[in-house]
Formats: C-alpha cells, structure tokens, sequence
C-alpha cells in the first residue's frame, strides 16, 4: 500500500479550506476609495487611483493587505497593486504587448516561444493585479478555453516530441479550480515526452490558504517534476503563513524559485534586493530571475534604466554568495531565450 502523505498545517477537512481561499478572493477589494480608506492614505491619492483603475482594475486580498503599513503611501507592497495618475501618461516605446506574445499562439491558451517548452494561459484571472504586468493588456477573454478547446493546444504538444516541459501560467494558473488543473496535468503526464511541469503563481504569496490538501493532491500524485516560480519582489511579502504555504509546496516534491521584476520605488536598492535574496532562501526558495520592467503601457513610471540595473547587480554581487543571486535579465521578442544585462 502506498505511503499517505501528510502536509503540514493540513485541515482534516479540505473543503472548508478551499472555500476559505476562494472566500478570501471574493472578498479582495477592488474599489479604489475602499482602499484608501482601509489603508488610511490620503485623499489626493484617490483620482489619481481611480484614473490608474478605469484602465486596469484593482484587485488585492485582506491576506496581502495586510503586510502593509497603513497611512504609508510608499509601502513597498502597496505601490505594487496601487494604481496611479502616472499609468495614463505612456511613454514611447510602451506598447500593450511589449512581448509580442500575439506571433506565438499555435493554439487558443497556447505560447510557444522557445525550444522544448511551451506556456499554457491556464486562467485567465489572478489574485491580485500588479500594476507593472506586462500582460495587463492580455486579450484573455479569447483566450481562456474550455476542456474541449484545451485539446487542440494538447494535440500540438502531443504532436511536438521536442516539447519536454509545459508550464501553467495566466492570469495565475492556481486562480483556476483544483477539478480543472488536475484534469489538465492528468493530459499533460499522459504525454510521454513530457518530463516537467512549471507554475507560475503568485497566489502562494498573496493567498497562502491557496495551498491547501485539494492542490497538493494533484501536484504530489503527478509524475511530471515539479517546479514551482513564485513571484516575490520584496522581503516584507514573506510572512510565516508563506512560509508554511512554500514548505507544504517543497513536501509535495516541487522545487521552488523565484523571480522578481525591478521596479523603481519598491525594490530599486541593493539593501532591499538583497534582503529579499536572503529571505526568499529562508523560505526555501531560490533566487531565479530579476527581470527589467517589460514596456508595457501604463507602468513606465516603475522603470530602472539598464546602467542603474547593473549597478544594482555589481552591488548585491559584493554582498551575496552567488547561489542567492538572481539573474539579471530581459525578455526581448524574438531573442530564443531571455537576454543577460
Ligand atoms: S499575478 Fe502575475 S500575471 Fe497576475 S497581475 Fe501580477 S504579475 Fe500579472
């Protein structure tokens, strides 16, 4: 018989903490003069906050909210998720899709950019809307299929024996239900030249419940390897209900990394980047990628200029043991793989 398999902090009953996490997204506030007021910011921030959020709703849960500190309008989390006046100004250069994303579809929900992997737009929705991503444009309503359409996008990978990995991305994969990604991965390990399976999720951090017995069901019982890429951009994203979500992930037999976005005004010093490096790796994670801002319309007010970002790297090189040091990086469409700064 095989082993059961225990998570730690499990509920003995799954379905009240799925219901929990799906309760906490409901109830994420998506008002921008509700977040003021919670948050206790000043009131000249609000037509600002509402201009930024006529083009890009807000969305962001009580569970992230609350490591912010109130009355703080240079919270580092809070200018994440914060919309400004500033995203109506767009620069040149700042397109709706700086990755040229729309050339690479074979399939609906399908990205096939580079060799041996391929990207699936699993949900079309998120937990939380960072104002710096680079698919807030992202058409996902015609892009979000249904079983019967995911079969065209897994007959190409079927079709494809160069494709070794498939990765869940979105929106955040792990908005979508536990019933949909099981059926999904239970295709993908049907598939014999496929060895790895990626998620890219932000929810672990942004909803710890998320990772709850339903999930780790389907994600330890697969044969696929599992890597998992968290997106953290800053050390006070981490609190211990984090940590206990990565470590439920890491007993499920997911590897965990890390990737970052630059962003001016959150995390554009060596101190702050390097504090995030050493508090990722104590979370059990590994410092993957700091990706240059994307140019995309509306965030330009969030970008570090490449001779700043080297700098920023020569600095945390100085501090860090290599292992902790994350790649510096752009993705320039095209390119078979992201550029080295
Ligand atoms: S969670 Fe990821 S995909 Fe969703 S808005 Fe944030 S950066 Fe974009």
């Amino acid at each position: 018989m095989q082993d059961k398999i225990i998570f730690a902090a499990s509920s003995p009953d799954p379905t009240a903490l799925q219901a929990s996490w799906q309760q906490q997204l409901s109830n994420a506030i998506r008002d921008p003069a509700a977040l003021c007021t919670r948050l206790g910011l000043p009131e000249a921030w609000l037509p600002g906050a509402s201009a930024g959020h006529a083009l890009f709703g807000i969305c962001v849960p009580d569970a992230f909210l609350r490591r912010m500190t109130p009355g703080d309008p240079s919270d580092p989390l809070l200018r994440q998720i914060l919309p400004l006046g500033e995203e109506t100004v767009t620069p040149p250069g700042f397109v709706a899709d700086p990755l040229e994303e729309a050339d690479h579809q074979p399939a609906k929900g399908l990205i096939h950019k580079y060799a041996g992997r391929v990207l699936f737009i699993a949900s079309p929705t998120c937990a939380i809307n960072c104002r710096y991503c680079f698919r807030r444009h992202f058409p996902y309503s015609e892009n979000a299929p249904s079983r019967a359409q995911w079969q065209e996008a897994l007959d190409y990978l079927r079709a494809d024996t160069s494709i070794h990995e498939a990765i869940l991305s979105g929106g955040d994969p792990l908005a979508a239900n536990d019933r949909q990604l099981a059926w999904l991965v239970e295709q993908l390990e049907s598939i014999p030249h496929l060895k790895r399976l990626r998620i890219h999720t932000r929810l672990p951090v942004v909803i710890p419940d998320r990772v709850d017995d339903a999930l780790l069901g389907w994600l330890a019982s697969t044969r696929l390897q599992k890597v998992v890429v968290l997106h953290i951009n800053h050390a006070n994203e981490i609190d211990q209900a984090v940590v206990d979500a990565c470590t439920r992930l890491k007993q499920a037999g997911a590897t965990l990394l890390n990737q970052s976005v630059l962003l001016r005004g959150v995390n554009d010093d060596v101190t702050t980047l390097a504090t995030l490096s050493e508090r990722v790796f104590e979370a059990g994670i590994l410092p993957y990628y700091l990706h240059v801002l994307d140019p995309v319309q509306g965030a330009a007010h969030f970008d570090v200029d490449d001779e700043q970002a080297r700098e920023l790297l020569a600095g945390l090189r100085d501090v860090l043991p290599g292992f902790l040091l994350p790649r510096l990086v752009r993705e320039i469409p095209g390119e078979a793989s992201k550029t080295p700064l």
